[in-house]
């Protein structure tokens, strides 16, 4: 034992011990519910294609591994360089984030303090109202139409002075509507021009629409317009976390800016440089995957589901207060979905084997009982 001089102060003359504060509003942070991985089941909720990654792509990260004891590149240079020479844009307007994800967060910390609002439509990606409240914007969620796709008309009049960042989801996650080249430029031309306007297309490879404009075409028309990208979908690099934005200039110079150093990791960056270079085998992957989403859709929809419009890899049933039973039935059938209580469920499209096995679930689930 120390002699009592060395011992500190004595227990009874020592300051009460205190909790560590944490901001109290964290308490109400709602949790990101991921899709559930369940052994011995078939997992259609989150939206990952079922074939693995891309030809040459388990390679290119073996590789890429042998270096895992060095940092990555920290502005993730060769993958820009590819994806300027993939999307025929300036290198200067492209941002890689650590998923697109990471990128949504980015965009709210470089347009909003507590007392500027971000803008989204609800339901839609279950991060925008996570990620706004984790960087302490204001929100607005604007209500989807009752085709349960994206409402422009009321977006736009959500817009106040305030507004610096409006998050238009297109397909929409988790209900599939797209919105159509002649509603959208409505809206854009509608958008004072210093709000920030992003268009997460998360989904862009699975649009088979014409009409659905592309979001990096409408960057290069106007110069509030951010495109977010992903390569965690039709890429099938979910594990990997490399998501991508092309918008003005400054706006991705102060997205890099904001970025956790090192965040795009370098295995990250290989796989998807590796990803572009099999666009062949991707978009054959989409095209049988949009097949699929029809037939699935068709089948849904003849056994009494209202299933909306989906240009994306997955449809939506509005089960509302059934959701969770559907979840339950689906489970027990070794089928996951993703359901929202009282609201409804998203499926992923897969193969056709596996979408047989959803359907075969739906079937034996009473809709009116
Ligand atoms: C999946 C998804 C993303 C994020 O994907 P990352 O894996 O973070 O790249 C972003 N937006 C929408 C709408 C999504 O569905």
């Amino acid at each position: 034992m120390l002699p009592a001089a060395k011992r500190g102060t004595p227990p009874e003359q020592r300051e009460p011990r205190m909790t560590v504060r944490i901001r109290p509003d964290l308490d109400q942070l709602p949790a990101y519910v991921a899709g559930r991985t369940v052994a011995g089941s078939l997992k259609l909720a989150s939206n990952e294609v079922s074939a693995g990654p891309l030809p040459g792509v388990a390679e290119a990260v073996a590789c890429a591994a042998a270096d895992a004891h060095r940092y990555p590149d920290i502005g993730a240079a060769r993958l820009t360089e590819a994806l300027a020479a993939h999307l025929d844009v300036d290198l200067g307007r492209i941002a890689v984030g650590c998923g697109s994800v990471a990128l949504c967060e980015q965009l709210i910390q470089i347009t909003c303090t507590a007392e500027d609002t971000v803008v989204y439509p609800w339901r839609s990606f279950e991060a925008y109202p996570i990620l706004s409240r984790i960087v302490g914007a204001t929100e607005v969620q604007v209500p989807l139409t009752a085709e349960h796709a994206v409402d422009l008309d009321a977006m736009a009049a959500a817009i106040t002075p305030r507004t610096r960042l409006v998050f238009v989801c297109s397909p929409n996650n988790p209900t599939g509507p797209a919105l159509r080249r002649a509603e959208l430029e409505r809206f854009l031309d509608s958008v004072p021009s210093d709000v920030l306007v992003v268009f997460d297309e998360a989904y862009r490879e699975f649009v088979t629409d014409p009409d659905v404009p592309d979001g990096v075409e409408l960057t290069a028309r106007y110069d509030n317009v951010l495109a977010l990208r992903t390569f965690s979908k039709a890429y099938g690099l979910a594990g990997l976390r490399v998501g991508y934005a092309i918008g003005p200039a400054h706006v991705a110079e102060a997205l890099r800016k904001v970025c956790i150093p090192f965040s795009i990791n370098a295995l990250g960056q290989a796989a998807a440089i590796a990803s572009l270079a099999a666009q062949d085998e991707m978009r054959a992957r989409c095209a049988a995957i949009t097949a699929e989403r029809v037939r699935v859709r068709d089948e849904l929809i003849a056994l009494g589901h209202a299933v909306p419009e989906t240009q994306a890899n997955f449809v939506w049933l509005p089960l509302g207060d059934r959701a969770g039973e559907f979840n339950e039935h689906c489970l027990a059938e070794r089928v996951v979905v993703r359901a929202f209580a009282g609201s409804g469920a998203r499926i992923t499209i897969g193969d056709a084997a596996e979408n047989d096995l959803l359907l075969g679930a739906a079937k034996s689930f009473p809709l009116h009982g």
